[in-house]
This record gives structure tokens, C-alpha cells and sequence, in this order.
């Protein structure tokens, strides 16, 4: 029972943004016949992978549930301007998924984790920049490195030691003083004490490098279909697997707005819409969606030449293709709302002159907002759930998705393959919930 032009493939990728684009390109290039469905238009606006920051960045190495997160975000929880809000509500699985945080909030966690992170990412910007010029020119992606700018002797203190432990991963963090960080920003106005560069992070429009991947993979055989919508799996055994919801069990089909598909295996990469996807196998994934919030606006002289990290702010400012500038920040736990609340906009605005001399009366091109997909220990997931044989899952990636791109669509190709990874990726099981 196929409509219109689907066919059924080998591996059937759902979501188009970058997770979803990364792996139907390597799994092409490995001979693979896929097939990618998304929802909207590839390099839409609706897809987390549209207008964030563009940042490639192998210094986001300790994972975001880390100490000092917690108390930090109990202060801000409640206030409409702060960079970090939950909004109040009973949510079971909201309840469920903070409780998780917390739980993993710990150094030993956080650096358990850090030199993994690192490595992948550090492959993800290898990987990216292996795609070859026309990609790196289109998407104007650039290893430029990336500044922290710090303005309050806490912070410093706080700075430094995240550069102490990222070093110990193996990430290249370079503490600088004033006039050093001036010298790399000159905008940098003379609050700012000190900051650290981190020498490995990179930049890319962010749409332009989904657009730019779909491209390749289509060139390496993958089919992609836009506009179509997948309504729900079905496992060996009818609803959901017939072995009381969670025994093991084979996706059989997949009903689609344009058809029924029976693909050999599965994908999942819908971003913060994946659990509502998975949830059709009788499979639980805890993920919130994180709103967060992007300004476009035309490039002004004083625009910084790398991404610049508001450290107390936690706002971004980077440039973002030709004559424009990108300014980011928030984290919101409001559940799949996407509206726009204008006091986060304003605190993001309001930040940068704090930082940053000459960037005001800025020109607005775009505003936008976006949902990350975040797990618990904000580390992704990716791999393979005991409970489906044939699904392999690669999403929950948060902050660090656009970063992860390339690595996590090399790792799902291999798994598909029947390959070795390459990495252990025991944290980033989707069974260790
Ligand atoms: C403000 C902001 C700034 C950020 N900055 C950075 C950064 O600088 N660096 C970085 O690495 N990360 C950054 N991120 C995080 C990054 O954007 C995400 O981690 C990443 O885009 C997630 O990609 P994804 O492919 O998993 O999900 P998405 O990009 O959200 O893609 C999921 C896709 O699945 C599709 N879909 C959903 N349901 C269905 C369905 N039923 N059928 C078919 N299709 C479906 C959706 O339409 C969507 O296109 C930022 C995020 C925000 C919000």
C-alpha cells in the first residue's frame, strides 16, 4: 500500500533537519538505499537546525546538567528575562526529566562525560570540513575559534575552572587578559576583565548546511521528500509490539501522510518531536523541547569576527553569512510552545551592550525560536533500544546538535551497516534512562 511517489527503501531516515540530513548522506555514501521524510521543507524554519547560533563546538565538552547549573538555575527559574526558565505547570514527565537533571548534575558526571563529548565534536568539525569547498563556501563554514567574555570576578573564577577541566578532556582553551581579548574583539568594551578562546570551535549558517548536506546525499542515491508526515510505527504484533509494549519486536510499517512504508530499518530523527513519535512503539524517550531564541540582524561595523560568548549573559554573538550578525540565548522548559516572548528577546538585546561597544540601533532581519531537543543528562542519544530491533535513534542533542551533525550521521551509518562506531557510546545509549 504505497501513495504517490514513496517507495519503500532499506533505511527510511524520519526529520530533515541536521541529524536527520547527516545521516541519510553517510548512509547513501555507504550504498546504502534511503529515504528521508520531512514533515516541512528542508532547511525550514520549524526545525531547531534553522536560525541557532551556527556553532561547532568542540569546548562544549561538559555536558549543560553540570554543578553549579542547578542552583544557579533555581535563581533564574522564575524570572521572564533570565537566560534559563521553567515554565510553572504539573507535567509528569516535565517532574520526571527535572528529577533526572539534578541526578546528573554532578563533576563526576560532567567529567565522565567531557573527553567523549570532545572527541566527537572535534570529529563532527573534521568531518564537516572534509565535505569539501562548496559546502564550506556556501554554508561559510569557518574554524575561526570562539571567545568567552567575562565582566564579574565570580564568573572569571567560574570561567577559568571550566577551562581547567575542558583541558583535561583535551579541549585547547587559552586563558586571555583584557587587552588579549581586546586584541581578538576590539568591540569588547572595558567591563570585560578577561576571557578565554578556544581554538577548535568553528562557525556555519545553519540552514545552509542542512540545505547543503540534503544536496550531497541526494547526489550519493537518497531520496528525500518534503512536505510529507509521519503519523505513527507499528512493531511486529500490531500496536505498539506484541509483547506487553516493551518486549523486543521489529518496526513492520510506517503510515505517512503520502503512505504506508515497511522500510528494513529506521531512523529517528525528528528532534523534540521524537518522543511523540516513539510513543506510538509503546517507547519512552525523555526529552523536553528547550526554546531558545535567535536575532538576525544587518552586520554593524563593530560586529565581532568570531562567535562571542556573553559568559554571564549566556548570550552568543556571531557573524552569520555575508552582511549579517546573529545574536542567541535562552533556555526555556515550556513544553511544545513556540510563541515568542518579547522580554526574552528584549534581555537578549539589552545584554550586549554590556559587552560589546557600537552594536546598538541594530536593523532586525529575523527573529526566530526553536526547540532543542534535551535530555535529562543533556548528553544525545544515540544507538540502537533494546526494544526495537530495527530503529536506531539520533536525537536528544540539545545544545550541541548542529556540532554533533556530521559525527552522529557517520555513527548511525555505521550501526545500520553493521559497522564498529568507533566511539563507545555507552553515555549516549537510548537505554540508559
Ligand atoms: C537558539 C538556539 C541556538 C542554538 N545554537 C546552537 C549552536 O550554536 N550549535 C549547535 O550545535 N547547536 C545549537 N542549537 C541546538 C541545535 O539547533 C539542535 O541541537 C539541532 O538543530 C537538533 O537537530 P535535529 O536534526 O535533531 O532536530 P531538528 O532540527 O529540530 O529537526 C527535526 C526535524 O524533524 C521534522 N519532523 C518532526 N516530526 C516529524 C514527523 N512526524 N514527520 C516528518 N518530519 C518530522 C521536523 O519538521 C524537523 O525538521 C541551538 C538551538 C537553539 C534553539
Amino acid at each position: 500500500m504505497i501513495a504517490g511517489s514513496l517507495t519503500s527503501s532499506d533505511v527510511l531516515v524520519i526529520g530533515g533537519g541536521i541529524s536527520g540530513v547527516s545521516s541519510a548522506y553517510h548512509l547513501a555514501k555507504a550504498g546504502v538505499a534511503v529515504t528521508l521524510i520531512e514533515e516541512d521543507r528542508i532547511g525550514g524554519r520549524v526545525a531547531s537546525s534553522y536560525g541557532n547560533m551556527g556553532l561547532l563546538v568542540p569546548s562544549h565538552a561538559l555536558p549543560v546538567a553540570s554543578p553549579g547549573v542547578v542552583a544557579k538555575g533555581l535563581r533564574w527559574m522564575l524570572r521572564s528575562d533570565s537566560p534559563f526558565y521553567i515554565r510553572p505547570r504539573w507535567d509528569r514527565e516535565l517532574l520526571r526529566w527535572l528529577r533526572g537533571f539534578h541526578a546528573a548534575a554532578t563533576h563526576e558526571r560532567a567529567v565522565a562525560a567531557a573527553p567523549l563529548l570532545y572527541r566527537l565534536q572535534a570529529a563532527s568539525v573534521d568531518l564537516y570540513q572534509a565535505l569539501g569547498a562548496r559546502l564550506a563556501k556556501r554554508a561559510d563554514l569557518e574554524r575561526t575559534g570562539a571567545l568567552y567574555l567575562v565582566r564579574e570576578q565570580a564568573a572569571w573564577s567560574e570561567l577559568r575552572e571550566e577551562a581547567a577541566l575542558l583541558r583535561e578532556a583535551g579541549v585547547d582553551a587559552a586563558l586571555l587578559q583584557a587587552d588579549e581579548v581586546r586584541e581578538r574583539v576590539p568591540a569588547a568594551n572595558d567591563s570585560i576583565i578577561g576571557g578565554v578562546f578556544y581554538r577548535e570551535d568553528a562557525r556555519v549558517v545553519p540552514d545552509r548546511l542542512v540545505v547543503e548536506l540534503a544536496e550531497l546525499a541526494r547526489r550519493e542515491g537518497a531520496t528525500i521528500h518534503e512536505g510529507v508526515t509521519v503519523f505513527r510505527a507499528v512493531r511486529d504484533g500490531g500496536r505498539g509490539g506484541g509483547h506487553g509494549g516493551r518486549g523486543s519486536g521489529r518496526i513492520r510499517e510506517v503510515y505517512t501522510s503520502a503512505g504506508t512504508l515497511t522500510p528494513r530499518q529506521v531512523v529517528l530523527a525528528a528532534g523534540a518531536w521524537s518522543p511523540q513519535l516513539v510513543a506510538s512503539l509503546s517507547l519512552r524517550l525523555p526529552i523536553q523541547p528547550a526554546k531558545g531564541y535567535s536575532i538576525t540582524v544587518e552586520r554593524p561595523d563593530a560586529c565581532p569576527a568570531i562567535p562571542t560568548h556573553l559568559y554571564e549573559a549566556k548570550v552568543v554573538a556571531s557573524p552569520m553569512g555575508p552582511g549579517r550578525m546573529r545574536l542567541g540565548g535562552t533556555l526555556e522548559l515550556a513544553g511544545m510552545d513556540r510563541s515568542v516572548n518579547p522580554r526574552r528577546i528584549q534581555a537578549i538585546l539589552a545584554a550586549v551592550p554590556r559587552y560589546l561597544n557600537g552594536l546598538y540601533d541594530l536593523r532586525v532581519l529575523e527573529i526566530w525560536r526553536g526547540l532543542r531537543p534535551v535530555t535529562p543528562d543533556t548528553l544525545p542519544i544515540i544507538g540502537r533500544p533494546r526494544h526495537a530491533d530495527n530503529l536506531l535513534l539520533a536525537t536528544g542533542h540539545g545544545m550541541i546538535g548542529m556540532s554533533m551533525g556530521a559525527i552522529t550521521g557517520q555513527i548511525i551509518a555505521r550501526l545500520a551497516t553493521g559497522e564498529d562506531p568507533g566511539f563507545d557510546l555507552t553515555l549516549l545509549s537510548p537505554d540508559r534512562f
